[in-house]
This record gives C-alpha cells, structure tokens and sequence, in this order.
C-alpha cells in the first residue's frame, strides 16, 4: 500500500507555497511597521498549561489535544499560540522595563479533532499579541492591523463582528443572564450542553448542534451586564473603528470558544468560508496572566488562519518564474555551461542547467514546462565562436551573443 499523509493533515506543495511565502513576507513587513517583533515557541507545551489558560471544559481541552506522553511527562502539541506567548512573556520576563510588548507569530497548530471539510489537524496561525496594557486604542489598533493585513493581501468582502464580555464581574452576570435565559430551553438542549449550563455556560454558545444554535441565537440578552467602565471602553473601541472606516457588526453572545478572553472579543467573517467558520479572531484577555501568574496584565491580540486566508484570497498567478534555462550539447559545452550557470546565478539571475542527455528539442521542452523566461543554448560549434544562444521562450525569437557579454545581456533584458 501506498504510504499517506496523516489523516487530516496537508502536503503544501511547490504550486502553492509561493502565495504561502508571499502572504507571510508581506504579514512580517506590516508587523514591523505596526513595531511587533516575532517570538518563535515551541510546538508542544506542559499540558497543565493549556488547562489552565484555555479551560477544562472548552472544547479544544477537552476533546482535541494532541497530547503525548515521555517518561513522567505530559506534553501536547499546541492548539493555539497565545497561551504559549503568555508562557514565554512570564517565563523571559518580557514585560520588564517596557510597558507594552508587541508580539507577532507564524507557526503550525494542532486539533486532534474528526477531520472535516475546512478543518485540519495541522494548521497554521498568523498572529499578534500586544502585551502590557488595558488601554482601548490599544484594542483599535489590533483590529486596524488585522483590517490593514486583509487588504494588503488583496481580500475583500470581510467583515469584522465585535462584542465585549467585559470584567471579569461582568462576564460573571453575563454568565448568570445566560444561565437563567436557557434553563427555560433545557430539555431541549444536547446532553452536552445540559451539562455545559452549569460547568460553563459560555460554551453552549460554541455548539454545533442545530438545536442548541437555533436556541442561542434566539436568546435576547443584550449588553445590560457591563459596567460603566467596560460600557465606554466598548464605545471608544467602537467609534475608534467608524473613525478608520472599519466594517464591524456588534453581535451579542459573541464570546470565542476560550475561556481566557474578557473585554473587547472579534472575528472576521467571509462569504467563502460558510456560516460557521471565520478568517480569524481574537479580543482582549487581561484575566489569562492572573490564572497563570497571578498577574494583573492587560492583553490583546488576534490569529488568522492561513488556510482560511488562502480560500479568500483572489486567484492569481505566481510571479515567481525561473529567469534563464541553460542547456549544452557536447561535452566541451557542459564545462562552459556550468560555468555560465554559476556566473548567471553569482549575477542575481534564477537559473537552472540541463542534467539530462535528452535531444535539444526535449531540452526545450524542459524549458518551456518551467516557465523558463530565456533558454541559453551552448554547442561545440557555439564554443568555438565564443558564442551562445539566446532563445526568448515567450516571442519565440532567438540571438547569438558573446559568451563573455552573456550575464549583461541577460541582466540588462531583465532590468526592462
Ligand atoms: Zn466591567
Ligand atoms: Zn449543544
């Protein structure tokens, strides 16, 4: 039997990892401008961390760690990167002497989850944390970057959906409010979300279950539960983002499927994606460094999945060709050829050499197949002259050129 790929996993293939490659460089180049540098954690953790920061009965804790186990140890493969990141600011004190840490990431992720249309068990994040404030500009900015990135990538159609679970009291009465709006639809609810109402309540709002949804979005709890306070850092984030033009819907009962988030909580939808999944999310969690430290450090950030972010994507066609496709014949010409190949690359020009014994015309036929933008053919004959030809692919024309004049030619052509 033919060996597979792990179920639920993906080879990211040639074809496409040029548009992998160009989505990350422009992300890395708007972060920096944004001044967030790039933290690199492992991909597998403690366990008890991601039980800690995430919560025992969220979904991911529950039913789709990947979690391994060495000698006494128990590890598991990172579901997400912002517990690691808050791991790592605590550990690297990374808080010390700077108010706010800003912090960016790309990186593969893990759900050990049945694998599904648009879901994988490997995935991959590209995310920020800002770290060290409460301040709701802060917040603005965050999701200006995230609008700001979308458009750089050339995707439109998105919209931002926003909610605030406020304090931590807050979310305490929000909690009760939902509490008691369900224990009305109870019998009606799955088993698990039975459960969920007293365990955690918010985590009937993740269920995928047609009923539980047709009941939650039913629900009209509205925002009665903020205080002042949260009420008008909700605002200011509010008319921060009709200042800068941004697309956002308040929607009620948005609270992320992790217990961490407080505050200011977001996602991105998009018409490609279906109902139920987002382009990526994120919000605040001042209460994720009080459960893992005891620290009182406000928190904001967000995640894009990639491969959500490919579906959105306009299609188009890679730029990235190979510039020049040497080839020889004879055996005095391959020593030149190589020669030539290694000068041409020295230059700054992508190119290749022909390894094969094939006829000129396969050796074209190469060519032509890589997309090559010139093909350099060298013969004996050629040799003698002191000369090469030059084969445009595209216009089908060809030139015979010096064998010293080739690179400048070369690179001249390109420059045009
Ligand atoms: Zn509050
Ligand atoms: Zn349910």
């Amino acid at each position: 039997m033919l060996l597979q790929v792990p179920r639920g996993t993906k080879d990211i293939l040639p074809e496409e990892t040029p548009v992998w490659q160009e989505v990350e460089s422009k992300a890395r180049r708007i972060f920096s401008l944004y001044n967030y540098a790039e933290i690199r954690t492992p991909v597998f953790e403690n366990v008890t961390l991601f039980k800690r920061a995430l919560g025992d009965v969220t979904d991911i804790v529950q039913k789709q760690m990947f979690v391994f186990k060495q000698g006494d140890d128990h590890f598991v493969l990172r579901p997400e990167a912002t517990a690691s990141i808050a791991r790592a600011y605590l550990e690297n004190n990374l808080g010390f002497g700077v108010k706010l840490r800003k912090l960016f990431y790309i990186g593969p992720m893990f759900r050990a989850e049945r694998p599904q249309k648009g879901r994988l068990r490997q995935f991959h994040h590209i995310g920020v944390e800002a770290i060290g404030l409460t301040n709701p500009n802060l917040d603005i900015e965050v999701i200006e970057l995230a609008d700001k990135l979308l458009r750089e990538f050339g995707i439109s159609n998105y919209k931002f959906v926003i909610n605030s679970l406020g304090c931590v009291k807050d979310k305490a009465k929000f909690a009760d409010l939902l509490k008691q709006a369900l224990a009305k639809h109870k019998k009606v609810l799955c088993k698990d979300c039975q459960k969920r109402i007293t365990k955690n309540v918010f985590r009937v709002l993740d269920c995928k279950n047609e009923k539980c949804k047709e009941i939650t979005h039913s629900l009209k709890i509205g925002q009665s539960y903020l205080c002042g306070d949260c009420k008008s850092h909700f605002d200011k984030v509010l008319k921060g983002l009709d200042k800068f033009g941004i697309k956002y819907e308040v929607k009620e009962q948005l609270v992320r499927g992790l217990d961490y988030y407080s505050g200011v909580v977001f996602e991105v939808v998009h018409p490609d994606l279906g109902a139920q999944d987002a382009l990526g999310a994120g919000g605040r969690y001042d209460y994720l460094f009080k459960e893992l430290a005891n620290k009182e450090i406000g928190a904001v950030g967000f995640a894009f999945g990639e491969e959500r972010l490919m579906l959105a994507l306009p299609k188009k066609e890679s730029s990235k060709k190979l510039n020049v496709y040497v080839m020889s014949l004879g055996d005095k010409a391959a020593d030149k050829s190589l020669e030539l190949v290694k000068n041409l690359r020295s230059a700054g020009v992508s190119c290749d050499f022909d390894y094969s014994d094939g006829s000129l015309k396969s050796k074209l036929n190469e060519a032509n197949k890589l997309g090559a933008r010139f093909a350099i053919i060298i013969g004996d004959d050629e040799i003698n002259k002191g000369k090469l030809v030059v084969k445009f692919m595209q216009e089908g024309k060809q030139e015979e050129v010096e064998f010293v004049n080739a690179v400048g030619f070369i690179k001249n052509i390109l420059k045009e």
